[in-house]
């Protein structure tokens, strides 16, 4: 356990808003109109954050990576991240964006239910969609898992991505590939969050022995994110070290300890 103890818990840089905790999502206000909600149960599934009121209309919340249907333990755990939003006050029937880091299962399978509950839009990666469609696939296929379908409206390119009205959120894109070909980050300069997905994690980094994974790919994909200035870094899963990743110093910390595997 080579990383224990080097990435300290400094309360007083960590002023989020911990809402609840369950026995499957521990739900974290970052700001006014984003929350994060970090996975709890047995079985593997992704943690999931949501913009909520960004978009005009009737479906205001943007989500990211609405995970898993239910994961290889059985656990429901869409019907958990319902009630955890329900808790905040959301309605997955209120959804109008689906933003996916990646096309692995255990971030977009449920991507089919929130749009029969609120007909949301899609988007990910060209290249996420082309694996998905291609190697992908049989992998999943192979793997016994369904393969989740959906069809993006449209795809998200590096570069900035406003979501609302009044440019209310503006993202940057990075293409960060090597877990997954397309695989995306989401950077939120506003107020320093970064969305990695499965790219780098509390004290880890994302695996790259699925097809089409490259250490080589992910490990300049890690260079360029650590390059940004982040007060959150929000990863796809929690690891034995934490979820998030709070505060600049242990951010840097934490890419200077990860940077020790690639
Ligand atoms: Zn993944």
């Amino acid at each position: 356990m080579v990383f224990a103890g080097i990435l300290p818990y400094n309360s007083d840089i960590f002023k989020a808003m911990v809402y609840r905790s369950s026995r499957y999502y521990e739900s974290i206000q970052l700001t006014e109109d984003f929350y994060c909600y970090i996975w709890q149960g047995k079985g593997n599934n992704c943690n999931t954050c949501l913009f909520a009121n960004v978009l005009r209309g009737e479906r205001p919340h943007v989500i990211v990576d609405p995970g898993h249907i239910t994961n290889e333990f059985g656990e429901a755990c869409f019907d958990y991240l319902i009630k955890a939003m329900e808790g905040n006050g959301f309605k997955v029937g209120d959804i109008g964006l689906i933003i996916n880091t990646h096309s692995h299962p255990d971030h977009c399978q449920a991507n089919e239910l929130v749009v029969k509950k609120s007909g949301a839009w899609i988007t990910l990666s060209e290249e996420e969609d082309e694996f998905r469609n291609t190697l992908g696939e049989k992998l999943y296929s192979m793997l016994g898992v369904k393969v989740p379908q959906f069809t993006p409206l449209f795809y998200l390119k590096e570069g900035s991505l406003s979501l609302g009205t009044k440019n209310k959120v503006e993202l940057e894109i990075f293409h960060t590939p090597g877990h997954s070909p397309g695989s995306v980050c989401l950077y939120w300069p506003n107020n320093k969050i970064l969305i990695t997905g499965d790219v780098v994690f509390y004290g880890s980094i994302g695996r790259t022995d699925f097809p089409s994974g490259s250490l080589s790919l992910l490990k300049k994909s890690i260079d360029k994110l650590s390059q940004l200035e982040v007060e959150h870094l929000v990863p796809g899963h929690s690891t034995e070290y934490g979820s998030i990743v709070k505060g600049k110093l242990n951010v840097e910390r934490n890419f200077q300890a990860v940077k020790l595997f690639l």
